[in-house]
């Protein structure tokens, strides 16, 4: 199970704080108004995908607590339209869904993981003060 495999191979995670609970409720409202079938099925894929991320949270976080780590959860604003290299904040580095391309500093990258960069740099900057050196910013990437 992948949130056993975390658990086990790194001592914290990172995970956007996606208020899952405000969009199943308001996804269960849409499910429930009659008539409307598009809206209807679009509340409900996101009901189903709201309740299935939210159990991997739960999940996540009890067995992380069990092996003695963590999970860190961050404010998702704007991860997908920062460079994690430079920290330039720009609307128009997302170029799609899928790609990445930094305006500022030309770095390039799929969206879901430089975003997800950013989540991690978010989650352990503040308690990077004790982190020796620069480098790659002491953080790992799992590949
Ligand atoms: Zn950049």
């Amino acid at each position: 199970m992948t949130t056993t495999r975390i658990a086990k191979r790194f001592g914290a995670a990172v995970l956007e704080d996606l208020k899952i609970r405000n969009m199943s409720a308001s996804a269960k409202g849409t499910v429930e108004e009659p008539g409307r079938n598009v809206a209807r099925k679009a509340g409900l894929s996101r009901s189903i995908l709201a309740a299935a991320w939210y159990r991997f949270e739960l999940l996540l976080t009890d067995k992380l607590a069990f092996l003695g780590g963590s999970v860190v959860k961050v404010d998702p604003r704007y991860t997908s339209v920062t460079c994690s290299k430079c920290g330039s904040r720009d609307k128009a580095n997302r170029e799609n869904q899928a790609k990445f391309l930094c305006l500022s500093c030309g770095h390039a990258d799929h969206a879901d993981v430089n975003a997800a960069v950013n989540i991690l740099l978010a989650g352990t900057l503040p308690s990077a003060a004790s982190e020796t050196s620069g480098g790659s910013r002491g953080l790992e990437r799992a590949a």
